[in-house]
């Protein structure tokens, strides 16, 4: 007996079939991120459908799982996040430098949680080390982990220099964080020259208007614009 194709061709689905195609189901295991976020794809397609266009179109044919595959890279699972934090953190060396250190411009991607439209960060972050430093391209990654959420800019800010202070024990840390939110600038209000900047300061650079200064000074001067 022959074998049921996997992935039957979308054009040889009955137009009147509601679900999607077949090939737009793909194959992750039941209840896995990957299955349900195909699912919900899938729906998408289908109101699209209802909205005129040609869904069983040749481009629409692998969308469904191409799509929750790019979601997934674009929001990170809680536990990896966790893990990952815990990870560098752990990677800090002792030093004999005490001076502010300083990661910045660095453009990361998210996701905001009530459009679930994407983020554009440009992420600006400093500790005061207390003897242990992290290494420099730690600090980057720090900023790349933490964005991969559905999460508001005010709290990841805030993440960002509660991590860098608490965790790794600092003298103190900031965050200074400006957003392009699609969700403003292709609808809504539109407002695409609009930047979101949100900043967070803990120790240190709380206590001692002058350092905080010094930062933002620092990582706002010279600035190429965020498209
Ligand atoms: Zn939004």
């Amino acid at each position: 007996m022959a074998l049921e194709p996997l992935l039957s061709d979308a054009n040889d689905q009955d137009d009147h079939d509601p679900r999607p195609a077949a090939s737009a189901r793909g194959s992750a295991p039941e209840g896995t991120p990957q299955f349900l976020l195909e699912q919900a794809y899938a729906l998408i397609l289908t109101a699209f459908g209802q909205m005129g266009y040609d869904i069983h179109d040749d481009n629409f044919r692998d969308t469904g799982p191409r799509a929750a595959q790019g979601l997934l890279e674009m929001v990170f699972p809680v536990s990896t996040i966790n893990v990952g934090v815990d990870e560098l953190v752990g990677k800090s060396f002792s030093a004999r430098y005490d001076e502010m250190v300083i990661s910045k411009a660095n453009v990361c991607f998210g996701l905001c949680p009530h459009h679930l439209l994407p983020v554009i960060y440009r992420i600006s972050i400093a500790y005061l080390p207390s003897k242990k430093v992290l290494g420099i391209s730690k600090l980057s990654r720090l900023a790349k982990l933490l964005s991969r959420r559905p999460v508001l800019q005010e709290e990841l800010t805030q993440d960002l220099a509660e991590v860098l202070h608490t965790r790794l024990q600092s003298r103190g840390s900031a965050a200074y964080v400006e957003a392009l939110h699609l969700c403003m600038a292709a609808r809504g209000s539109e407002s695409h020259e609009a930047r979101v900047v949100t900043s967070a300061v803990r120790g240190i650079f709380r206590e001692q208007p002058a350092t905080r200064e010094e930062f933002l000074k620092l990582v706002t001067t010279a600035q190429t614009p965020l498209l």
